[in-house]
């Protein structure tokens, strides 16, 4: 007797009922005059005298179990029903409003797209870093500016530790761990120790390219940086190099696009030269490739950099940097449009 009722209560958590009819049902099956329970009880009375008082409980247990899942059932039924009623196709949906990506986010997404194209992959890593990533394997000399408190954001009494200044710590890693050919750009924040003004933010992000392999030239570098201008910019952007020093690159160089704003005709933005300066660039030092474990006699290589604010100010004319990190929603309202 006992084993049968435990069976009924096994059975119980199979059970389900999607409308009324199917729960009326259960409950006759377990609870009405000819259902299981008060058959049980029938039965009860044969039982033996010193055992009635455990099947008894059984029993009981049994009846609190049938009725605690019929008012379950009853619930979810009910819950079912309702949801029905209320179910009105023709309503207006609930105006859900949605957000826009930050102008930066934009941008960022538009440089990795046209590099993604030509081959480049994505790297990451930390913005805490060492000073061998950030300084010494990038071939910074032990006085170098950069490594003044001015500039750099240090860890307190623990010198070695800084906060990025810029990407290329990234393409030190790359380099320490990858065998060439090395194509990698390299998107993150950095920071600089610089006061918050229209034109110049302690934070800001950066997007690096390496480019690692036998037989690199200084022509590639520039079909690379031509091709980007023009997918950033327009079809009919011009770019120049002008020589310039970075400890990482040798021989270095600045870019600059036509203003694509006057069209290279000279206006306030590009102070009349018709000329907008966009990013750095250069073939990478021979002695940076040593000191991430490349050999330069059989690899060479070009690096680019580029600040993503400087080219997202260029194309949505954006004129303070501090609009960037505001959150201000007037402003970021702005580029609903231009997902
Ligand atoms: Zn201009």
């Amino acid at each position: 007797m006992l084993e049968k009722i435990q069976e009924v209560l096994n059975s119980l958590s199979d059970l389900k009922a999607s409308n009324a009819q199917e729960l009326e049902a259960i409950r006759i099956k377990y609870l009405s005059k000819k259902g299981i329970i008060n058959d049980l009880m029938s039965e009860f009375r044969n039982v033996a005298a010193d055992q009635k008082r455990e099947v008894g409980m059984k029993i009981n247990e049994l009846k609190t179990a049938v009725q605690d899942k019929i008012n379950g059932l009853k619930q979810s039924v009910s819950t079912q029903e309702a949801d029905q009623s209320d179910l009105d196709l023709t309503r207006t949906p609930y105006p859900i409003r949605l957000g826009t990506r930050h102008p930066i986010s934009l941008v960022r997404n538009e440089i990795i797209d046209i590099f993604s194209r030509l081959g480049f992959s994505i790297a990451d890593g930390p913005e805490v870093e060492d000073d061998w990533h950030v300084f010494s394997s990038l071939n910074f000399a032990p006085d170098h500016p950069a490594r003044d408190m001015q500039d750099t954001f240090f860890v307190e009494q623990q010198p070695d530790i800084v906060l990025r200044t810029h990407t290329s710590s990234v393409q030190s890693r790359v380099m320490e761990t990858t065998e060439p050919p090395i194509r990698v750009i390299c998107p993150g924040r950095v920071y600089r120790n610089e006061a918050i003004s229209a034109r110049a933010h302690c934070f800001f992000h950066q997007i690096e390219g390496l480019y690692i392999d036998k037989d690199v030239s200084f022509t590639d570098l520039k079909q690379v940086l031509l091709t980007f201008a023009r997918e950033m910019f327009g079809a009919d952007t011009k770019i120049r190099l002008r020589p310039s020093y970075f400890p990482f690159t040798e021989p270095s160089a600045e870019m600059d696009i036509s203003c694509n704003i006057c069209g290279g005709t000279g206006c306030g933005f590009c102070k009349h030269t018709g000329w907008v300066e966009i990013l750095g660039c250069g073939m990478v030092d021979p002695n940076v490739l040593e000191a991430n474990g490349i050999d330069s006699n059989v690899y060479k290589g070009y690096a680019f950099g580029l600040g993503v604010e400087r080219i997202t100010n260029l194309k949505y004319q954006v004129s303070d940097l501090r609009l960037f990190s505001e959150n201000d929603v007037r402003f970021l309202d702005e580029f609903t449009a231009a997902h």
